[in-house]
């Protein structure tokens, strides 16, 4: 580790992360302008110039970067600044005032993902202020838009700025947390993403009058249909990132639950296995991660009372795992319907991997080892989407890296776009000191 006063840096960072919380970056509207001036002000006093793009009115993105050698081979840590809404009234201190209470900081953003926004400042300030020679370049982008769909953030970057974020390497979201499996301590790092797709699916039917009814209807038809796509999961599907991540969850979690985690591979017991899994949250998550999943989220049908209409439709938020396809999803769904329907793909994005064994894995690794001993370090599969999708247009391999550690009773997932989201002020400081660590060892 490198010699540096951590206690006064760690009251630095704190600072800066309550100052960046404080600016409300709900998205919608995603204003973030504030935010990246902030940013770009603190790295201008040591001396680092940084862009500041303005891709729609409010959704600015920042990028500052340390050059050293190739461009194309640098690290490049992304944070978005933007935050899901919070319900002021259902949090016990208010989402945006940046309180300290017991030990744990409060704030939307404190754990998506801001305080990775300051470790990304932090890392480029002190590798100035100590002058660590570096041997790859390191970049901060401070974005937009993530909790939208990327439009204005990573995507309009990829699309419209590729030069000015070029690189090999990023470290993004969700990874690097403390897991509580079995009384050990596990970290979940971030290799790989499910595809998505939205898909309108309809039935059609014969018209007429509410009056009289007919067997032809399509919104009966579309109900018939629904119900049986939520009877049971589609067609299980293998795939390497998942076996994987839940033969390595078995191994570190131990006995007794490495028995039904081994057996939930097995094509035959698995789902019978997964409805029996204690717990509320592995279930659903385990479920999403061994199957393509179509999910209903909305409904059209009908314009007025007494018209029986000729259409009806559903939007379906399907998520597809690495190995599948939308062609794959659609036949799947069309199996399971037992309906004559047809689709309008709305939105789709190909399921996303990257290689593990790589030297910036290696570090990560090494470096949890030594910070955390004891601990299991765990490549993972999510079941939503990060910027790291977007990012591997341009050949980047992202790992979802923004440590933090918890204590066993606080659940990264639901304080993940939860009420009272809040960070563990200690557990903060501790990500901070790891994360310098690995952009310090891969990069110099
Ligand atoms: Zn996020």
């Amino acid at each position: 580790m490198v010699d540096v006063d951590w206690n006064a840096i760690e009251d630095e960072a704190l600072e800066h992360f309550q100052t960046l919380l404080r600016f409300d970056t709900t998205n919608p509207p995603g204003d973030v302008a504030a935010a990246t001036r902030y940013i770009a002000e603190v790295l201008g006093r040591e001396g680092i110039s940084s862009t500041v793009l303005e891709a729609a009115p409010g959704r600015t993105n920042l990028v500052a970067r340390l050059s050293a050698g190739d461009p194309n081979d640098a690290l490049m840590i992304s944070a978005h600044l933007d935050v899901v809404p919070a319900e002021r009234e259902r949090w016990t201190h208010p989402p945006f005032a940046a309180e300290i209470h017991d030990g744990y900081l409060w704030g939307r953003g404190a754990i998506d993902m801001k305080h990775m926004a300051v470790f990304g400042l932090m890392a480029l300030v002190l590798l100035r202020r100590l002058g660590v020679e570096l041997r790859r370049d390191v970049v901060l982008a401070a974005i937009a838009d993530e909790e939208a769909g990327m439009e204005y953030g990573s995507k309009w970057l990829v699309s419209h700025h590729p030069d000015l974020i070029a690189g090999r390497w990023c470290l993004g979201e969700v990874g690097g947390f403390t897991m509580h499996v079995g009384g050990q301590r596990v970290y979940p790092i971030q290799r790989a993403e499910k595809g998505i797709v939205w898909l309108k699916m309809t039935t059609s039917g014969t018209p007429g009058h509410g009056s009289m009814p007919h067997r032809d209807n399509a919104v009966v038809k579309l109900s018939r249909a629904l119900s049986r796509l939520a009877a049971r999961p589609l067609p299980r599907h293998r795939n390497e990132p998942v076996q994987g991540m839940i033969a390595d969850l078995g191994k570190a979690a131990g006995f007794p639950l490495s028995i039904p985690l081994r057996l939930i591979s097995v094509p035959i017991l698995g789902d019978w296995v997964l409805d029996r899994l204690p717990g509320s949250d592995l279930p659903p998550l385990l479920s999403a991660l061994l199957h393509d999943t179509a999910c209903p989220t909305g409904l059209v049908a009908g314009q007025k009372e007494n018209v029986i209409p000729s259409a009806a439709s559903v939007v379906l938020d399907c998520r597809i795992l690495p190995g599948s396809s939308l062609d794959a999803l659609m036949s799947e769904i069309r199996q399971a319907v037992r309906e004559d329907v047809t689709f309008e793909v709305i939105q789709a994005s190909d399921p996303v991997v990257h290689e593990d064994d790589t030297p910036l894995f290696d570090v990560i690794r090494q470096v949890l080892s030594e910070r955390d001993p004891g601990c299991h370090v765990l490549p993972t599969c999510i079941v939503g989407y990060t910027d790291g999708a977007s990012y591997r247009k341009l050949g980047y391999t992202t790992y979802g890296f923004a440590p933090i550690r918890l204590p066993p009773d606080l659940v990264f997932s639901q304080l993940f776009h939860g009420h009272d989201e809040r960070i563990p002020v200690a557990g903060f400081k501790w990500g901070l000191r790891t994360f310098f660590e690995v952009v310090r060892r891969f990069c110099a």
